[in-house]
């Protein structure tokens, strides 16, 4: 394995396709379902990637942040059917794909194209329809890249994210807990990693630092891989 720690060259010559933000998903032409993803996390870890020598395909959920210096590619989405399309098409032959967006679970299931208004018939009732897992749906694929995703949970971090390395059928997954003072939309975070068979604790920094050790995380499993 190499050195953990040490970004330089760690991913020359591989293609990384990362995904960042939330989605929003429309109701009508002026309200949509959204979260509290800011990107920051994701767009960090672009930033290593391409320090780390990778070529880097960014599609990017509704964010207010600009493209980290030697990225590629840039694509900017919306909802979370549109990052799906996205992210299929730039994972073909891609090396490695890490799923750090915050994508809506659930879309409306008729999007109003006139704007829904108050009136007589009531409170309007929302009918849900459940989003594509992106993530899944790569690590399904076959032949398929290195597959990293995160979790952002509230409560029994450890436990959760197991089932969701497993379900999910992950190389590698980066756990943190979301609460009012650290997670989503924060400037600083810690992560848990685990992988099938071991695990490793990335203490509290700023995600700049943060994406920077998970980089050289991500690279030396994903060399370690390749060589066993
Ligand atoms: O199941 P949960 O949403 O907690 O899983 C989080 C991980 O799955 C993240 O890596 C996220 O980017 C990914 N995900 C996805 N598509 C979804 C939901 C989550 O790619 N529809």
């Amino acid at each position: 394995m190499k050195a953990c720690g040490s970004l330089e060259g760690a991913l020359a010559g591989l293609h990384v396709v990362i995904d960042a933000g939330p989605t929003y998903e429309d109701i009508d032409p002026v309200r949509f379902l959204g979260n509290r993803s800011s990107g920051k996390m994701g767009f960090a870890v672009a930033d290593a990637a391409a320090q780390a020598g990778a070529d880097v395909t960014l599609i990017a959920g509704p964010v207010h942040l600009p493209t980290p210096p030697g990225i590629e590619r840039r694509v900017d989405v919306r909802s979370a059917l549109q990052m799906r399309d996205a992210v299929m098409r730039a994972v073909e032959g891609a090396d490695i794909f890490i799923a750090a967006a915050a994508v809506a679970d659930w879309r409306v299931a008729d999007y109003s194209a006139r704007k829904i208004k108050k009136g007589p018939t009531g409170t309007p009732v929302l009918e849900l329809v459940e989003n594509p897992d992106i993530l899944a749906e790569v690590a399904a694929r076959d032949p398929r890249p290195f597959v990293v995703g995160f979790a952002a949970e509230t409560d029994h971090v450890a436990e959760h994210a197991r089932e969701k390395l497993v379900r999910k059928k992950l190389d590698l997954l980066a756990a943190n807990r979301v609460d009012e003072t650290v997670g989503i939309g924060a400037d600083d975070n810690a992560l848990d990693l685990i992988w099938p068979g071991g695990g490793e604790s990335l203490p509290h920094t700023s995600k700049a630092e943060l994406a920077k050790a998970l980089v050289a995380r991500i690279a030396a499993h994903y060399h370690a891989r390749r060589h066993a």
